[in-house]
């Protein structure tokens, strides 16, 4: 699975955003595996710990950013995200990949079948009629 065919189906959920209204993300044709071996070659950090506490970590810190720069869209602009406020999103969301690759590397997972493994649980729960309710093996 390529980040280009998850976005290929983006379209908007209704949500104000300046100046992107009917325009689509750009699409980077880069395969998860490969952006995988790319982060992990940036990876610089202990594992001293038990695996993946490091990256588990970071990947609450970046959500949390994530979570931050939507927060002060709210607060500070009435929910209406302006480019630059999704180019800052974008970069935050980068974090948050970098940190999922690095978790799966050091559990010896290829990102690719953390998406398709995604993918066919919740296409599976499409298809039965639960998608919405709890629990993970619904
Ligand atoms: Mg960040």
């Amino acid at each position: 699975m390529s980040i280009q065919a998850c976005s290929s189906n983006w379209k908007s959920n209704g949500f104000q955003i300046r100046g992107l209204m009917g325009s689509t993300p750009s699409a980077p044709a880069m395969k998860l595996n490969e952006y995988q071996e790319k982060a992990i070659s940036t990876a610089i950090y202990p594992r001293t710990y038990a695996v993946g506490t490091y990256p588990v970590l970071g990947l609450c810190g970046e959500a949390g950013e994530v979570a931050e720069k939507v927060k002060k869209v709210i607060r500070d602009k009435n929910g209406i995200y302006d480019p630059e406020d999704v180019d800052n999103i974008k970069k935050e969301l980068g974090d948050v990949l970098w940190y999922v690759a690095n978790i799966a590397w050091d559990f010896n997972i290829p990102l690719e079948k953390v998406a398709e493994m995604n993918i066919e649980k919740l296409q599976s729960r499409k298809d039965r009629g639960k998608l919405r309710g709890s629990g993970d093996d619904r």
